[in-house]
């Protein structure tokens, strides 16, 4: 079986992010991969355990992203594919499209990836990837079963689970809950040295949206006092209720 995941490097969400135009300022932010693309790299690796086959791990972008593909790489994914784009603006359909024809030549049984990209956001690259193959999508797992070329998946939906059947090759979004990301290890992290990054320029296809504005949150206030004991419950009533307006 041979198995796609897909990785995003994103700013840490320690970071405090600053605003420059319509983009986040890059200027001292530090890169992590995708938190939700662990469980997509977890989950490639427990298939190759089980049913053999291959894993490669993909990203789009510069030549920075040679880092999470290694930390992939570290933690047991086979081989890398580093699709170098141009840092001009672009979207999930201009990306999708790129990917798209990587995958087309690969021929992969299944496409693993993060479920959202902790800071666009978009939810939506799993989806156009499937729309542009021609593939069936599953959403959100938080479980999944391979059976020959037929698969199973639980979809974490509002209040329960969803339980999904679909054939192979398939593109599958991973969820929180789907397994437990292993660490690197120390000889993982030497192996990864010597695996094969494969590096190819894409030219990404033009995006179908633009971002007007971008702006940070207003600060918040500043909190109030507004007594000490029980004898403060009103007053705290009343400002809970005619000013914050949560009761
Ligand atoms: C070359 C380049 C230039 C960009 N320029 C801008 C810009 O100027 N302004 C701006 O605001 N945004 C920019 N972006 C970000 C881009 O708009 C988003 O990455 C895109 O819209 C997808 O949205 P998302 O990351 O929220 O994906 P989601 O759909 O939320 O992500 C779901 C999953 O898709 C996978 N994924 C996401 N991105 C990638 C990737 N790059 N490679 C591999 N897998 C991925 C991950 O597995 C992720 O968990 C740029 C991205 C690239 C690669």
């Amino acid at each position: 079986m041979k198995i796609v995941v897909l990785v995003k490097r994103v700013p840490d969400t320690e970071t405090k992010v600053k605003v420059a135009g319509k983009s986040l300022d890059p200027a001292g932010v530090n890169y992590i991969l995708n938190p939700y693309d662990e469980f997509a790299i977890e989950e490639a690796i427990l298939l190759k355990e089980k049913h053999g086959g291959e894993t490669i791990v993909m990203s789009v972008g510069n030549k920075d992203c040679t880092k999470e593909i290694r930390t992939a790489l570290a933690m047991g994914v086979d081989a890398g594919v580093l699709l170098e784009a141009e840092t001009n603006f672009c979207d999930a359909w201009s990306l999708a499209g790129a990917i798209a024809k990587k995958l087309a030549d690969m021929k992969p049984d299944l496409v693993l990836l993060g479920k959202q990209a902790v800071d666009d956001d978009n939810t939506a690259l799993g989806q156009y990837l499937a729309e542009k193959l021609g593939l069936p999508c599953v959403t959100v797992a938080v479980a999944l079963e391979i059976n020959g070329t037929k698969a199973t998946a639980e979809r974490q939906i509002e209040g329960g689970r969803e339980k999904v059947e679909f054939s192979l090759p398939a593109v599958v979004t991973c969820q929180k809950g789907l397994n437990t990301p292993r660490y690197a290890s120390m000889k993982g992290i030497m192996m990864a040295k010597k695996k094969t990054v494969e590096e190819v320029a894409v030219k990404l296809d033009a995006p179908k949206t633009r971002i007007a504005s971008m702006e940070l949150p207003p600060p918040r206030p500043e909190g109030r006092i507004v007594g000490e004991g029980p004898d403060a419950v009103p007053a705290l009533i009343t400002a809970l209720r005619s000013e914050a307006k949560v009761i």
